[in-house]
């Protein structure tokens, strides 16, 4: 360790510290770096959404880790070589797939103070926590819940699901955490189009997923609250302990959002446990004209939901919420010497956001989320959800309006699920073309069993012409396979 000679001099670098010897050279080199990723994302229109990686290059990826240290600048022209132009293209205005979120130039921005920071969210009294808790705060108010509701970031609805159901098992079990499951014949219900990771949750938690009954949907895709109430009386009648119910506000094959007041009127009734799963849709609450097809989610005992994906906050941005928040604590809080909390100094300020979750070290995703919500103003992220939905709406019209195309599921909010008037076989085909092509990137479904091009419009960049591109390679791959010309 070198110690500066005169005050005012600069501390020299230790020889074995991460940081440059040469600052000013990281500095144009940071700054060459900004530019890059900042003319990706003023120039991606004109890139193609996704292309395949050359086997090259994948090959080039297989090489053993060297100890030997690379350049700034080669690391950085590999990234733009090898890593950016077959990223999977989320961020293009041409992707329809799955349900991604766009990100923005403000998140990014906030990401990189976050990790020049490096703060640990896990706990201790520092402004990160209390920006978190500001964050816990807003969106308690987001969606009408209590004063006593606790809230937590995670990375993903996932995991925001997990933690709602771990919080429901505590409910009725509440000396699980010493003694286990024992005998306990807990069953939930959830609908059958319902996001897989609730499944996921129940093998977690050591539930297991036959104790999940997977209830039969209406034609509007909505589950079914007659076949609901019928499958928990027979559970009971079997001597089984029904005990919680996961609804779906957006679900991820057609955006269907179930009725959230007659699950709430349903979970009262039976005592049991409402969580709804609100992935993308749940923030919907941010658009005025949106918000009332969420009528009924203030009255669930947990919310998850992502930041990542209508909120277009850079990944990961998922948050779970929950109503009772001394159940919240209860379901995690671990005493340990080396956590003890204090009065006064670093260890004040407790509970901490390790004591709602299973994770201790935890990254600062409440600034990406702040800097966005505050930079761009709430009402315009809804605005843009709003508009979301507008674009699927054209793209329903326009899908009506043509003769060989078939649409297979009502639009409810921002997805469209169609096909070319063919077999499953042929649809799959087109969807591979399409996205082969570089033009747009929808993915696929399947509904009653049949195969659905399922077109996801949640970045804020894509526009009608976007789906009409789309489209129009849709219907050139389709007569073109058929023959028709
Ligand atoms: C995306 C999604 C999930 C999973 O969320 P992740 O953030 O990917 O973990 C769960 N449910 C629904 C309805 C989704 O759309």
């Amino acid at each position: 360790m070198t110690h500066a000679k005169h005050p005012g001099e600069p501390l020299q670098t230790a020889h074995d510290s991460l940081d440059p010897a040469d600052w000013q050279a990281l500095r144009t080199q940071a700054h060459a770096m900004l530019d890059d990723i900042l003319d990706y994302q003023q120039r991606i229109r004109v890139r193609p959404v996704w292309q395949t990686i050359p086997d090259e290059l994948r090959l080039a990826y297989r090489q053993p880790l060297s100890t030997e240290a690379t350049p700034l600048d080669e690391l950085h022209r590999q990234f733009m070589h090898d890593i950016l132009p077959y990223a999977v293209g989320n961020a293009h205005p041409g992707f329809m797939g799955w349900v991604h979120g766009g990100g923005t130039p403000v998140g990014m921005l906030a990401e990189m103070l976050s990790a020049g920071l490096n703060a640990n969210l896990g706990g201790r009294d520092h402004m990160p926590v209390e920006l978190e808790r500001q964050m816990v705060r807003w969106v308690r108010d987001l969606f009408d819940f209590p004063a006593e509701a606790s809230g937590l970031f995670v990375s993903g609805t996932s995991m925001a699901n997990l933690l709602g159901l771990l919080v429901a098992r505590q409910s009725v079990l509440p000396a699980v955490r010493t003694q286990g499951i024992e005998h306990a014949r807990l069953v939930a219900y959830t609908s059958s189009c319902a996001h897989v990771s609730l499944k996921q949750a129940m093998e977690i938690a050591g539930l297991g997923n036959d104790n999940l009954r997977q209830i039969p949907i209406d034609a509007d895709f909505r589950m079914d609250v007659t076949a609901l109430r019928n499958a928990i009386a027979a559970d009971r009648a079997a001597g089984l302990t029904p005990f919680f119910i996961a609804g779906t506000a957006g679900t991820v094959n057609t955006g269907a959002i179930d009725d959230l007041n007659a699950l709430a009127d349903l979970a009262a009734d039976e005592k049991l446990w409402l969580h709804v799963d609100g992935a993308f849709g749940a923030l919907a609450k941010l658009s005025p004209e949106l918000a009332p097809l969420l009528s009924g989610i203030e009255r669930a005992d947990s919310l998850a939901f992502d930041f990542h994906k209508w909120g277009q906050v850079p990944y990961d941005a998922g948050f779970i919420l929950v109503r009772d928040g001394r159940l919240h604590l209860d379901t995690f809080a671990a005493p340990a010497a080396y956590l003890q909390r204090e009065a006064r100094g670093m260890a004040a300020n407790s509970p901490w956001p390790c004591d709602y979750g299973p994770e201790l070290s935890r990254s600062f995703r409440a600034l990406k989320t702040w800097f966005t919500l505050r930079s761009y103003g709430a009402g315009k992220i809804g605005a843009s959800v709003a508009h979301t939905c507008e674009v699927a709406r054209h793209l329903r019209d326009r899908i009506a309006a043509e003769p060989t195309l078939e649409l297979m599921a009502p639009v409810a909010l921002n997805i469209v699920c169609f096909r070319y008037r063919a077999d499953d076989a042929l649809n799959q085909r087109i969807l591979v073309a399409v996205q082969e092509s570089g033009i747009a990137a929808p993915s696929s479904t399947h509904l009653n069993g049949r195969f659905a091009i399922r077109a996801a419009i949640v970045n804020h960049r894509t526009t009608a012409s976007d789906v009409d591109a789309m489209l129009e390679a849709v219907l050139r791959y389709g007569n073109e396979f058929t023959g028709v010309t």
